[in-house]
């Protein structure tokens, strides 16, 4: 398989191989600046990154820009008014993929939206969901988060928010990795003045219908008895509680909120018990990708 067909998690694994080995302490956070010059220049030595730099890009979080004519590769660029290190660190190596796997198709360059993705089919969101890939599975290797939170843990705000330190990612994208992998039934619910803007499932509670669906449908309220709605209840824009069935879904489940005042979302983290009830065997729905990583994903 030549380089340009290999898939964004082929790319992270090949990757994360090359730091594995060279790298015994200090390994994370992956210091993207330094990665993608160097295996770039080894790899492309006629066609590297040769920049990586902030500089203001209203409008967009992030961007690939071929070099100006006369020199040679590729510079890769990050919103400087961007103050959080943990959307910084992933729009760098979102941007590092954008090379790897899309930089023979744009030969201009690529310049990527402020909240990602706009629609998962349309080519331009797909290669925005590959790039997004590539930079969750370089960044947060399953093996490495598998060691600090296992499979069949139950973590709570801080837990997950203490990877995303280690990552130097943004607590959604460290939640969104854990959701993928873990063994637990759980949903992760962002919403905003009452309604969800996207929601991702564990596969085991995906399996027994625990989802939320919001990808072309109107928006979804929140339902009103849940934590996320009562932010006067949050000390610090945090709480969690118990709820009764019937609230979030037709089981009892725990809520663990995070508001947050600096982009004006609500986290929510829904716990279940691991006693699936009413589970039927072979019942598989068609999984709502676009949700997957969806629109903020880089927040
Ligand atoms: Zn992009």
């Amino acid at each position: 398989m030549t380089d340009e067909n290999l898939s964004p998690e082929h790319w992270a694994f090949r990757l994360t191989h090359i730091l594995n080995a060279a790298c015994v302490d200090d390994r994370f956070p992956v210091d993207v600046k330094a990665v993608a010059k160097e295996i770039s220049k080894q790899l492309y030595p006629n066609d590297p990154v040769s920049l990586v730099k902030g500089r203001s890009l209203p409008g967009f979080d992030g961007a690939l820009y071929k070099a100006p004519l006369g020199k040679k590769g590729w510079g890769i660029f990050f919103n400087s008014d961007v103050s959080s290190p943990g959307r910084i660190n992933f729009t760098l190596a979102h941007e590092f993929g954008h090379y790897l796997l899309h930089r023979l198709n744009h030969p201009n360059g690529i310049e990527c939206e402020k909240e990602g993705i706009a629609r998962w089919e349309s080519e331009y969101g797909q290669i925005e969901h590959q790039a997004n890939v590539f930079a969750a599975n370089l960044l947060m290797p399953l093996d490495d988060f598998r060691r600090n939170i296992g499979g069949q843990d139950r973590p709570c705000l801080d837990d997950l928010g203490e990877c995303a330190n280690r990552y130097e990612v943004s607590l959604i994208a460290a939640a969104l990795r854990w959701v993928e992998y873990t063994g637990r039934r759980a949903c992760l619910v962002l919403s905003r003045d009452d309604f969800v803007l996207w929601a991702r499932s564990s596969k085991r509670a995906f399996r027994t219908g625990l989802y939320i669906k919001t990808a072309g449908l109107p928006p979804v309220p929140v339902p009103l008895s849940a934590l996320a709605c009562r932010q006067h209840e949050l000390v610090g824009g945090r709480g969690s509680t118990q709820h009764p069935p019937g609230v979030w879904f037709s089981e009892e489940c725990e809520e663990l909120v995070l508001y947050s005042d600096q982009y004006d979302f609500t986290i929510s983290l829904l716990h279940f018990s691991n006693v699936a009830e009413g589970f039927e065997p072979g019942e598989e729905v068609e999984e709502d990708v676009s949700d997957r990583y969806a629109k903020l994903l880089n927040r």
